[in-house]
């Protein structure tokens, strides 16, 4: 189960109080002092002190704490219900970062030093829940003010040291509406072609949230603004990223929450150049791509399924009812439609009446769109017939001719069944 936000914050409240009345220094920090300002629920609370790992396991004890990232100067600490938990973190520096993507090391130092080691200013704040005061080492609440997104520090070495940065920086400014600040554009747009040092799925994991969040528009436009989408997509024979003039067109048409459909729509705008042909690729190629990514088996079969299954909705008036019904039975065919819609409205020579077409149809009784199968395996075998290939071509055949209206009694169907098995074996 997980708690709901004012039992979050209560625990988040308490471990400070917690850490100060055991003599500590303690903070809330980052992403949770940023969203209150914003006016926006935290998702989660970070706590930074003065306390060592060893200190705040201490005060909180052994059972209720998990040391995982202790190396880090990072301490979870658990809630009495289950579910509730918080990371403490000591204050730090970080050493230079050789990888560029994490420190070499990391020294335990003050509030100060630990607020201009974060990236940006929005993201370097505290506040203090006992006295309800913001601690502002770095201009953030500024930054706030004028809704704008800046590295703390030098934008170059910033950006430099750590490339995920360039992904959250567009991120932030989409999802908050923040203008970037002009240097530490000027960054990431030097460093975008470093973007290949950052690990698949970290930046999937950067795309995920941009492209599930309502201002996704907003993030398309900035990566291409950035030459970022251009990198995410770059090192992949799959996709042409020369075509990002149509991802955000297409983008921009979208009418539908999920992350799968925004993604499915970034590929077909990336892989062109006609989306009523087949993909260019085949499914495989996708779904490695899919893999490489670490989207979820779901995640990957709905992208897959979505792009192998456009064709057939934009072509729909025109096609078999047999190939078209189990797409249009599909448990995401609102997706797919939404997908559809989409590249109608951004390719002239898709007719929306094929879509139209699949609304009208999805809309019969169940009993006539999805009419129970006439025929089992089972009926087969008992029937005398052998598995093997033939088995499944039969059972096809014979629910192609159920779904086109040839046969609708069981009897028809094992008649059917019978003859073409004959077939088979001759
Ligand atoms: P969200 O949780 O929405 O991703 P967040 O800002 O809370 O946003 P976290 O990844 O939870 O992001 O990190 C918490 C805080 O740690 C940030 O607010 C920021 O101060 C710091 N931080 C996180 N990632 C980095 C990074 N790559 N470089 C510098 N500081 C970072
Ligand atoms: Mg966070």
């Amino acid at each position: 189960m997980i708690p709901n936000s004012t039992s979050q914050r209560n625990f988040a409240i308490a471990a400070v109080g917690k850490l100060c009345d055991a003599g500590f220094e303690a903070l809330w920090a980052g992403g949770c002092v940023r969203d209150r300002l914003l006016g926006q629920e935290p998702q989660d609370y970070d706590v930074a002190t003065n306390a060592t790992p060893d200190e705040v396991r201490k005060v909180f004890g052994k059972r209720k704490t998990l040391a995982i990232g202790a190396a880090f100067g990072v301490i979870v600490v658990l809630g009495d219900q289950q579910g509730l938990q918080i990371d403490v973190a000591t204050f730090r520096s970080d050493s230079p970062y050789s990888d560029g993507r994490h420190p070499d090391s990391v020294t335990f130092s003050t509030a100060e030093e630990d607020a201009k080691r974060r990236d940006f200013t929005i993201n370097g704040m505290f506040f203090d829940p006992l006295k309800d005061k913001v601690i502002d080492y770095v201009g953030g609440s500024q930054d706030i003010q004028n809704r704008m997104l800046r590295a703390i520090g030098n934008p170059h070495d910033r950006i430099g040291e750590d490339k995920l940065r360039m992904l959250r920086a567009v991120r932030f400014a989409a999802i908050y509406g923040l203008t970037i600040d002009e240097k530490t554009l000027d960054a990431i747009r030097v460093h975008a072609g470093e973007l290949s040092v950052v690990s698949a799925e970290r930046i999937a994991s950067e795309i995920r949230k941009m492209l599930a969040h309502p201002q996704r528009k907003q993030a398309v436009n900035l990566l291409v603004e950035t030459d970022l989408l251009q990198q995410v997509f770059k090192s992949d024979s799959l996709f042409n990223s020369e075509n990002s003039t149509a991802t955000i067109q297409l983008v921009q048409k979208l009418r539908t929450e999920r992350f799968e459909t925004a993604l499915a729509a970034v590929l077909l705008s990336l892989m062109g150049p006609d989306p009523t042909t087949p993909i260019a690729t085949s499914g495989r190629d996708l779904s490695s791509w899919c893999k490489q990514w670490k989207l979820s088996n779901e995640e990957s079969k709905l992208v897959v399924w979505l792009l192998e299954s456009l064709p057939c909705i934009l072509t729909a008036n025109d096609d078999a009812w047999p190939a078209i019904q189990p797409v249009l039975i599909h448990t995401d065919i609102q997706e797919l439609l939404s997908l559809a819609d989409a590249v109608t409205a951004h390719w002239d020579h898709c007719e929306s009446e094929a879509i139209e077409y699949c609304r009208q149809q999805i809309r019969l009784p169940i009993e006539t769109l999805n009419p129970q199968p006439l025929v089992s395996g089972t009926d087969l075998l008992s029937l005398g017939l052998q598995p093997g290939p033939s088995f499944k071509e039969i059972l096809n055949t014979i629910r192609e001719q159920q779904l086109l209206g040839k046969i609708d009694t069981q009897q028809a169907a094992l008649k059917v069944a019978l003859s073409l098995a004959e077939n088979y074996h001759r």
